[in-house]
């Protein structure tokens, strides 16, 4: 059984997420989104509401699911028996910094396998720190976000 871990802060679900997650879907048999619960990075949107959004967007796709997590990713992935990290890259800074984990990660976990998708181009500037910027200032960042977020 393939099954991938797709980690990150999710502050909030994007369409960029989004995309990755579906056009995964074939590739594994298992996909669990998994929400960061990290102390020093504070989030905007609470934990509860940041997994409950993941959940409804995904409501029909029996082979997603969603976790919160605390500590490595690495030791996540060994909890739930996962063989592969998956990532989006949308640009050359992105794939600096996934480069330097990843391969770190790889040397210390050789048995997890890192697994990247390109962004489509039209979400290539799309981040969820946008999204918060764009809500804190009042504006409207619904056509940024699945349908079913409702921000
Ligand atoms: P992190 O804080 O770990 O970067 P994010 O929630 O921002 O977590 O992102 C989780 C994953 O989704 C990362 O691999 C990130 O590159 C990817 N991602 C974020 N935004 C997009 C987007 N617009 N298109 C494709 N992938 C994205």
């Amino acid at each position: 059984m393939k099954i991938a871990v797709f980690p990150g802060s999710f502050d909030p679900i994007t369409i960029g997420h989004e995309s990755i997650l579906k056009r995964a879907v074939p590739l594994f048999d298992k996909l669990i989104v998994a929400v960061g619960k990290n102390a020093e990075k504070h989030s905007y949107f609470p934990l509860e509401k940041r997994i409950a959004w993941i959940k409804e967007v995904f409501k029909d796709y029996p082979s997603i699911t969603v976790e919160e997590y605390s500590g490595l990713t690495i030791d996540f992935c060994k909890k739930v028996a996962a063989q592969y990290i998956l990532r989006g890259l949308r640009t050359s800074a992105d794939f600096e910094f996934e480069r330097r984990v990843g391969q770190i990660n790889k040397q210390m976990h050789p048995e997890i396998e890192n697994v990247f998708l390109l962004s489509l181009p039209e979400h290539n500037s799309l981040s969820s720190s946008i999204i918060r910027d764009i809500v804190s200032n009042g504006g409207d960042a619904s056509q940024f976000v699945p349908k079913a977020v409702k921000l």
